[in-house]
């Protein structure tokens, strides 16, 4: 018997029925959390964007296609829905122009879902809402790992003096003492720069970087092993800028890029990192306005399966009490 209760397609056809995330239960109400295992969370906040606005509707258009998805995963041979309890929380209180009371709503949510275990999957919005969910998982789990997969290291200090926009978080996060960067791994980065020394500058911060160009000398199964390696079983973060795809590959985003990856070789690393202690996924950047074809939201929506997919295969060590619950 499923756990997930996703409505089956011979039953009801897939384009029907309101669209929350892959038509997971909708549950807002946070009573009953303690019984979930992942939420998909809606993050719908674009003003600390840097260049094109519009990826507050990334969360509504994510789901809109997500429902196109079947739910068993034919890498893993394993339907994870059935594995684990998923639910749509709906979406969190984003509010335009007010940064820091946006990264306040997110934490808190974040915060009350981890203390009762529940593994965290945010549907962005713009890449600052990483730093809400971070601080609220740094203040249940402590300094996190991060698996961050971009076209940019986001590790900037200012745009226009405003130390909190899209590209500076993980600066702030570093600051912060919410990660730990010499556990933690940015994948992707690529195109043009202010300095030739950026990615320099991420490193010294203590991240290591592993940029396009070296990753397509690589096999998937070496990129995965170097992220596995490099994060251990420490709590970690995945956070997944669409953008680290190629611009022919996921258009409808805020910063693109060229000369990006498949949405294939994308896949195929994600897939390969089970295993992990992960605490909490997002997918964000997705820009419904510029998107050709909804494949950017697909896109978006398939790695967020795969996420549900990690968090089944992730061994269950911070959790395990309530697991076993479960
Ligand atoms: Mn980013
Ligand atoms: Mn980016």
């Amino acid at each position: 018997m499923s756990k997930s209760r996703i409505p089956s397609a011979t039953q009801s056809p897939r384009f029907s029925g309101i669209r929350t995330f892959m038509r997971l239960p909708y549950e807002p109400d946070s009573s009953q959390w303690p019984n979930t295992d992942v939420a998909v969370v809606g993050l719908p906040f674009d003003t600390a964007a840097s260049f094109r606005p519009g990826a507050r509707f990334g969360p509504s258009g994510i789901r809109d296609i997500s429902t196109l998805l079947r739910p068993s995963n034919q890498f893993h041979k394993m339907n994870a829905f059935d594995k684990l309890r998923v639910v749509d929380i709906g979406d969190l209180t984003a509010i335009p122009g007010d940064i820091q009371r946006t990264f306040d709503n997110i934490s808190t949510a974040y915060h009350d879902l981890a203390a009762v275990s529940v593994i965290p999957l945010g549907l962005g919005g713009d890449h600052s809402v990483s730093l809400g969910e971070l601080r609220g998982l740094a203040a249940h789990h402590g300094p996190l790992s991060l698996i961050h997969f971009d076209a940019h290291c986001d590790t900037w200090d200012n745009y226009w003096g405003l130390k909190y926009t899209h590209g500076t978080i993980f600066r702030r996060a570093c600051e912060e003492g919410l990660i730990i960067p010499d556990r933690s791994i940015q994948v992707g980065m690529r195109g043009t720069e202010y300095d030739p020394a950026d990615l320099d500058a991420s490193r010294s911060l203590g991240f290591e970087v592993l940029p396009t160009v070296d990753i397509v000398k690589m096999e998937a199964e070496a990129v995965a092993r170097a992220v596995k390696s490099r994060v251990g079983q420490n709590p970690v973060f995945f956070t997944f800028d669409i953008d680290f795809f190629d611009p022919s590959q996921a258009p409808g985003t805020g910063t693109p890029e060229v000369g990006g990856l498949t949405s294939l070789f994308g896949l195929e690393i994600v897939r390969r990192l089970g295993g992990l202690n992960f605490v909490g996924f997002d997918v964000v950047e997705v820009l419904p306005a510029h998107d050709v074809a909804q494949i950017t939201q697909l896109l978006a929506a398939t790695l967020a399966f795969e996420f549900v997919a990690l968090a089944a295969l992730g061994p269950p060590v911070w959790n395990s009490a309530s697991a076993t619950a479960k």
